[in-house]
């Protein structure tokens, strides 16, 4: 089964290693492709939240992250292929952008941590291209100015890291003007990847 209902959240039942390479497939087409992943803490408030829930359930691809979901699922029966969460997921997804020349660009966090993640990844896979980083803490009359920055930058994946649910609405509110293939809403992961 290669999707499920789980408190009215259609998740993807798919290993890491497809889950990558759909991204990386998207990330060549013109139109935006968004992608989430949610974990149980998302599942809470997907479930009080129907505009978050409508809004994952319009994504390409939610992936099942961590361990609380891997229960969840058990309890009803359904056999997850794998834990697809942002962590694993983005050395991996560096390292396949590198060798497919696919452009990233980090959108989200506080000011530098951006940054920093990049430049780990950087040293990581010198020929990944970062296209660029922004922070996640800017007005609605800015939107449109990063917007075109994202656009400028010839980037193809763009990772939003302004948290759950800012960040899928984000996303949806504009990947009509983005021109990147993929969008990914991705969390906490920049913090991770700083220090
Ligand atoms: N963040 C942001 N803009 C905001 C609010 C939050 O860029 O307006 C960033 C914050 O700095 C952090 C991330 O979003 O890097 C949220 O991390 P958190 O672990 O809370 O998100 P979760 O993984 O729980 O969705």
């Amino acid at each position: 089964q290669k999707q499920f209902s789980l408190f009215k959240v259609t998740i993807s039942n798919m290993t890491m290693n497809d889950a990558i390479s759909c991204v990386i497939n998207s990330a060549k087409t013109s139109q935006c492709d968004s992608y989430a992943f949610v974990n149980a803490d998302c599942m809470n408030i997907a479930y009080k939240n129907q505009q978050y829930r409508q809004i994952l359930n319009q994504n390409k691809h939610v992936f099942a992250d961590g361990s609380g979901l891997r229960l969840a699922c058990k309890l009803q029966r359904i056999a997850l292929k794998d834990n697809v969460n942002g962590t694993d997921m983005f050395p991996l997804l560096c390292q396949q952008a590198a060798e497919h020349g696919v452009g990233i660009f980090m959108l989200g966090a506080k000011t530098d941590i951006a940054n920093k993640a990049a430049a780990k990844m950087q040293l990581r896979f010198p020929q990944l291209r970062i296209c660029g980083t922004h922070d996640g803490y800017f007005s609605a009359q800015q939107t449109e100015a990063v917007i075109n920055t994202i656009n400028a930058s010839g980037a193809q994946i763009l990772l939003v890291a302004m948290g759950a649910p800012t960040q899928e609405r984000w996303i949806a509110e504009h990947s009509a003007k983005l021109n990147v293939g993929a969008a990914i809403g991705v969390g906490g992961l920049f913090d991770f990847y700083a220090d």
